[in-house]
């Protein structure tokens, strides 16, 4: 049985002590969940919120990370610097990052694999344009992305994987995939990592979904087969909204 994944992506919004006391509820409001959940603050954020969310069952992630580990690449963040803070996971190709900062599949690739190799979880993340989704090519997008994403990354290190499928037409939009589409997607990916890895490993990784996920619609995406959890943005801002994706029944 997969474990229901529940994520936080904080995007470039809160101050330190906004941050805090977001942490702090959701820390206690989340201390007798059944799922396993992550926050993923910005870089400025995270020292603060390590502080809060030690001990607890909230991972501490991180939105991106450099493709190298240190040296000459100003306005970076490596992932050394990352560990050294408490950063568990790193989510990489974010829809943000592939679009409006150009990063190619090549780059992600590498950010995956280096992640990987310092000990890191990586939330992986695939989807598809608008435009891509209307000409029928959703699923071979997803696919491409996933295989290059991966590529090099060894089967021992899969179980530090999960992939993020967010259609990019439904980040920040309020439109949501219908449960029943994303799970096709899902499926569809599931089949990509068992070409690549087999049936077992196919089995058990974690697809999440995202895309402007609510309280209102968490449940029924979290009942299809192969959602195993979701990468929230927006919702993800408020304890009154997150918290209720969190404990879906
Ligand atoms: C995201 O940023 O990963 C995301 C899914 O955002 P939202 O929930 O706001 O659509």
């Amino acid at each position: 049985m997969r474990d229901y994944y529940i994520a936080g992506n904080w995007k470039m919004h809160k101050t330190r002590a906004e941050a805090a006391e977001l942490a702090r509820s959701l820390a206690g409001q989340l201390k007798d969940g059944k799922h396993r959940y992550l926050v993923a603050p910005s870089f400025t954020l995270i020292e603060t919120v390590a502080a809060v969310v030690k001990g607890t069952n909230i991972r501490l992630g991180a939105q991106n990370a450099a493709s190298e580990e240190q040296g000459a690449h100003t306005g970076e963040v490596s992932v050394l610097q990352l560990k050294d803070l408490g950063v568990e996971t790193v989510i990489l190709g974010h829809s943000e990052r592939r679009h409006t900062y150009k990063e190619d599949d090549a780059l992600i690739n590498r950010k995956v694999r280096l992640a990987l190799r310092h000990g890191f979880e990586v939330i992986l993340c695939v989807g598809e344009l608008l435009e891509e989704r209307e000409a029928g090519r959703a699923e071979a997008v997803c696919e491409a992305q996933t295989v290059k994403g991966l590529e090099g990354v060894a089967a021992a290190d899969l179980g530090r994987v999960v992939i993020a499928y967010e259609p990019v037409w439904a980040i920040g939009t309020g439109k949501t995939a219908t449960p029943e589409d994303a799970d096709a997607i899902h499926a569809y990916i599931r089949g990509v990592i068992g070409k690549l890895y087999g049936p077992d490993a196919a089995g058990r990784i974690i697809i999440q979904y995202g895309g402007s996920v609510k309280p209102e619609n968490a449940a029924q995406l979290m009942a299809k087969e192969n959602i195993d959890g979701a990468l929230v943005g927006g919702a993800a801002l408020k304890t009154e909204t997150f918290v209720p994706i969190a404990k879906f029944s």
